[in-house]
């Protein structure tokens, strides 16, 4: 398998990611933040491994796919240790183990139970995951994640787990409904952190929200991570 596109395809990515990269750090200007308080994932899932490889090669770091058997392929035939993949769909618990030793960051935490296998199997393995709770702050009915209120509930059992670091909250705003302003579900996700971090006394810094579509909203709203995808691809794919 060769890594290698095209110089034309190369030179595409590369001025997209600049474009995204510009386009961050001024949303975060305009919030009044600094650009590095937000990390950029590039979301791979639309291409395969050369595409991918031209990303990293434009200096895209922290890459993240929503299918584990996937990242599973990608972090083998891409033994790139300077990569942080990030897992940011959902994991089924019987791809847990082969999934943990190699990402940065578990962005779908999305049941009580998925997070217990977590914990122990990152005990068995002698490493400690960091990860997020993915909620479901629009409500819409296809979605995975915890319900606020859920959530609120069960988050001291959440904390008690060994081996799991819980950074923060992921979430994404509706898309079942037109003409919907998805600020209102950033500034759910990040006051429910804020509840959170006063009824566990943990400090959440980590707020994952924002893709091409939405990210400068999402960056107005607090977010520390966007998950960007198919503006990185724009003309390539
Ligand atoms: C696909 C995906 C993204 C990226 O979406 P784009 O709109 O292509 O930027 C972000 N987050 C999750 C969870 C995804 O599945």
């Amino acid at each position: 398998m060769t890594d290698q596109v095209s110089d034309s395809v190369q030179a595409r990515v590369d001025a997209n990611w600049r474009s995204v990269c510009d386009q961050v750090a001024n949303a975060c200007r305009a919030a009044g933040r600094s650009p590095d308080e937000v990390t950029i994932v590039g979301v791979t899932k639309y291409v395969d491994v050369p595409l991918t490889q031209a990303l990293l090669r434009a200096g895209c770091r922290d890459l993240g796919e929503n299918r584990p058997q996937v990242l599973w392929q990608k972090a083998e035939a891409m033994a790139d240790r300077s990569i942080r993949w990030h897992l940011i769909g959902h994991l089924q618990r019987n791809k847990s183990r082969r999934t943990l030793p190699l990402v940065y960051r578990l962005h779908s935490i999305d049941t009580l139970r998925l997070a217990q296998t977590v914990a122990q199997q990152s005990g068995e393995a002698g490493q400690t995951t960091s990860c997020l709770l993915e909620v479901n702050v629009s409500g819409d009915e296809q979605k995975h994640g915890f319900r606020p209120a859920e959530i609120e509930k069960i988050i001291a059992d959440l904390i008690a787990l060994p081996n799991l670091k819980i950074l923060g909250l992921m979430g994404m705003a509706s898309f079942d409904q037109p003409n919907h302003d998805p600020a209102i579900d950033f500034a759910s996700l990040r006051a429910l952190r804020d509840r959170l971090t006063v009824t566990t006394g943990l400090p959440l810094p980590e707020l994952s929200m924002g893709m091409s579509g939405d990210f400068q909203a999402a960056i107005a709203e607090g977010s520390t991570c966007v998950r960007i995808g198919s503006r990185l691809f724009e003309g390539v794919r």
